[in-house]
């Protein structure tokens, strides 16, 4: 972990200052939650590996998952431009919201409960994939893709494949980059036929550079 200084006016006299604290998943990208740090918890944070907040509703230190198990354990601890908001990669050892959800933001504005957040726009490809495997749609490419079959879909993967590397050795960028795109999207779909997921493959990733 980076080593940072604490922030000088932390503390003003008796009234703390609390900073929002971000916490993502080093892993998938998603937002898990937010919470309050004082100085207490920042450095509890940094000395643990284990994300600290103040609690506002219980005045005192919180660790995350002292009760449940669900630590958040951390990768890497920044700071914003001024010094007064954080944000903590970690790694959850379980759901993060204390409803058994991965991510406290699964709440829409209107009132109704939505899957948990995407990390990335090859998570919300996903989210489209799946809702045309699950509900074709007329004149959908990917919900002919399904229907097509196993077969024809890893077809279209070994042809994207090829087109990405005859891209990388004859092409121009733009051409690399789109090419690139098509075989994420195939391997998404490819993903989704046998129920697999973007998350599960970012898993083996960071198994695979320690990170668990
Ligand atoms: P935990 O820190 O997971 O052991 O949970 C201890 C208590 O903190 C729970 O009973 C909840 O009231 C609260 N809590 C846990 N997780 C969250 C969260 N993500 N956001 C807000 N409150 C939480
Ligand atoms: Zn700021
Ligand atoms: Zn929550
Ligand atoms: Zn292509």
């Amino acid at each position: 972990m980076t080593p940072i200084s604490t922030p000088s006016g932390w503390s003003s006299g008796s009234e703390e200052t609390l900073r929002p604290a971000v916490v993502q998943d080093a892993v998938t990208g998603r937002v898990l939650m937010l919470g309050w740090m004082n100085e207490e918890a920042l450095r509890r944070t940094r000395e643990t590996g284990e994300v600290h907040f103040w609690s506002r509703s219980r005045g005192r230190l919180w660790r995350k998952g002292e009760t449940s198990g669900n630590v958040l354990r951390v990768v890497e601890i920044r700071l914003d431009c001024d010094a007064d908001a954080v944000l903590v990669q970690a790694l959850p050892a379980g759901p993060t919201c204390h409803t058994g959800r991965p991510s406290c933001f699964h709440r829409e504005p209107e009132g109704g409960e939505i899957p948990p957040p995407p990390g990335s726009i090859l998570h919300r490809l996903e989210q489209v994939v799946g809702s045309r495997r699950d509900h074709p749609e007329a004149g959908s490419y990917t919900a002919q893709l399904f229907a097509a079959g196993p077969d024809e879909i890893a077809k279209k993967i070994g042809e994207e494949a090829v087109e990405v590397l005859l891209a990388l050795r004859h092409q121009p960028d733009r051409r690399v980059l789109e090419e690139a795109a098509d075989l994420l999207y195939m391997l998404t779909v490819g993903l989704s036929l046998r129920g697999l997921s973007w998350d599960a493959v970012l898993q083996v990733l960071a198994e695979r550079r320690g990170l668990r």
